[in-house]
């Protein structure tokens, strides 16, 4: 990898398309309905918990929870209580998630709320000991404030939990560094920079299987797996590239994937018109 030429090619890149036009198909979409600074984080946060999957499966289930949060999901999660998640998630079931899962994490958010007046403020009480265990210790705060006991008692066991919120130091926890990148880069047409006692220096790729398999053709990476090591290696090659804020080629890249322009099997004709080409191991290959 050349950093300076890799940089100027992914530039170019970002620069060339409008992408904010992909927000629709971004959960990030969610968060874009509010103003409010406090409805957006909070927004930000469920959306990017139950964004696994497919998007016209994931995205009806925000939906659904959103309109009966009503206009303020940050003033109607902190007055939540369990029978009004219970009413309010009668039914709800997306794969690994039943509604006791979704209580513990709306309530734990509206209870962080009352308690330190906004989720960064909960988030900035909870760093130390490296980004890994900052991540870990906000998702354990929110269990934690939540009355697990009092859900599971009115809305049955919780089953997904950890696949909603990453506790343990396993796993890439790419949605939980999705939210992040949300709320600390920026503003621009699709992050929101509104959480600024942290840095996007500080930020962490969120590695999902389309970075992944672009960052390899790249050379940001020569390990196979996604984890939070690779995540790492990725995130160190993009310092490389741009120091203050090595994650702000994340959303092209994603959508790069998404869209079928760069598909997990490659198309030459794609490679041909691709702006990547040059400094893609797979495409220069194809080429040959
Ligand atoms: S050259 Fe081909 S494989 Fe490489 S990034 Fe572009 S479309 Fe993907």
């Amino acid at each position: 990898m050349n950093p300076a030429r890799l940089r100027a090619l992914l530039d170019d890149f970002v620069e060339a398309r409008p992408w904010s036009e992909r927000i629709a198909a971004d959960p990030v979409e969610f968060p874009h309905r509010y103003r409010d600074p406090r409805d957006v984080e909070v927004v930000a946060l469920l959306a990017a918990s139950l964004a696994y999957g497919r998007a016209n499966l994931f995205k009806p289930k925000v939906a659904g929870i959103l309109s009966g949060l009503g206009p303020s999901p940050a003033k109607a999660l902190a007055a939540l209580t369990v029978a009004d998640a219970r009413a309010l998630l009668q039914g709800f079931v997306y794969r690994f998630n039943l509604p006791s899962d979704v209580a513990v994490l709306l309530l734990g958010m509206g209870r962080q709320l009352s308690l330190h007046g906004s989720l960064e403020r909960a988030f900035l009480a909870g760093q130390g000991g490296g980004w890994q265990r900052t991540l870990a210790n906000f998702a354990h705060g929110l269990r934690a404030a939540a009355p697990e006991r009092e859900i599971i008692r009115q809305l049955g066991p919780v089953r997904g939990l950890h696949h909603l919120l990453p506790f343990a130091e396993a796993g890439a926890a790419k949605r939980l560094n999705l939210y992040l990148r949300w709320m600390v880069r920026g503003p621009d047409d699709i992050d929101f920079g509104i959480w600024r006692a942290l840095s996007p220096a500080q930020l962490m790729i969120p590695l999902d299987t389309h970075v992944m398999r672009i960052a390899r053709w790249l050379g940001l990476t020569r390990r196979s797996t996604i984890g939070w090591k690779t995540a790492e290696e990725v995130t160190a090659s993009l310092r490389r590239l741009d120091p203050a804020d090595p994650v702000r080629y994340d959303f092209a890249l994603c959508h790069y994937g998404m869209s079928g322009a760069c598909p997990a099997r490659p198309v030459q004709a794609n490679c041909r018109a691709c702006p990547l080409r040059p400094e893609c191991s797979v495409g220069r290959r194809l080429q040959r």
